[in-house]
């Protein structure tokens, strides 16, 4: 039923599995917070809900059209293939995180894209409502090239939104401040990111910041030599130098910070 109602679907998955990780934490937090919780929860919710309007106003359900035109007219790679459809789902889920862990890297070493990007990551700590903090700029250009990939690759409606949820649930799992038990852990990262792995890629050192891209599988950060775990993670600070004061870190000033002074 919910999947001939995309917009509800996504709403109904984003506010579920953000109250149920919102709770886990309050309950068992990884580390007491630096800055107030409630001011930063004010700040990234502000965030989504100023982009969701945003974008639902210029893409509105293009993504899904999209799915639909391409199977109706067998465009796309995985239209031109003859393998079973669980087959078609399970590629089409892998190539996309790709795409992610590749669009993510980009974002750190492109000048350009990182002035978006740095915004998400001046969060001063690091829970579930992290997931949620990107700046317009990032998600319009991000939902760019998702509509490139639909048509290239040939996704259905089905793909998309499979791929749209695991993205939302799978983020919001390792951006949370989760106590998770060790022998956990240790399972997920096998396939996946645990929040311990993102947790690095939040550090403030920038020779830790640039490696665990990962979104979903943790497999391309593997492959691509771009995996460290090896760090004192009771030693982890959150965030990036040069944007510690958190009375510059407002919901005005973090939408402009992409064409204000560049800070690496
Ligand atoms: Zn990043």
């Amino acid at each position: 039923m919910l999947e001939n109602h995309p917009a509800l679907l996504r709403t109904a998955i984003f506010t579920g599995v953000l109250l149920f990780f919102l709770i886990w934490e309050l309950l068992s937090p990884y580390r007491p917070n630096s800055v107030s919780k409630v001011k930063r929860w004010l700040i990234n919710l502000g965030m989504t809900g100023f982009n969701t309007v945003v974008l639902g106003l210029i893409f509105g359900a293009a993504p899904l059209m999209l799915a639909a035109y391409v199977t109706k007219n067998q465009i796309g790679a995985l239209n031109a293939l003859a393998a079973p459809y669980w087959l078609k789902v399970l590629l089409a889920l892998m190539f996309m995180d790709f795409m992610l862990w590749v669009w993510h890297l980009l974002n750190h070493e492109v000048p350009l894209l990182w002035r978006f990007h740095r915004v998400h990551h001046t969060d001063l700590d690091m829970d579930v409502s992290t997931a949620t903090r990107f700046h317009l700029g990032e998600l319009g250009i991000s939902a760019l090239i998702k509509l490139a990939l639909i048509y290239l690759l040939g996704l259905d409606v089905l793909m998309v939104l499979l791929f749209e949820s695991l993205v939302v649930a799978t983020a919001q799992f390792h951006h949370s401040s989760l106590k998770v038990p060790a022998w956990f852990e240790n399972i997920w990262y096998v396939l996946f990111v645990p929040p311990s792995m993102h947790r690095v890629h939040h550090s403030v050192k920038i020779r830790e910041r640039n490696t665990n891209y990962g979104t979903i599988f943790s497999l391309w950060d593997r492959f691509m030599g771009t995996l460290l775990t090896a760090v004192d993670q009771a030693g982890i600070r959150i965030g990036v130098g040069g944007h510690f004061e958190e009375k510059k870190l407002n919901l005005p000033q973090l939408l402009v910070m992409p064409f204000t002074r560049y800070v690496r």
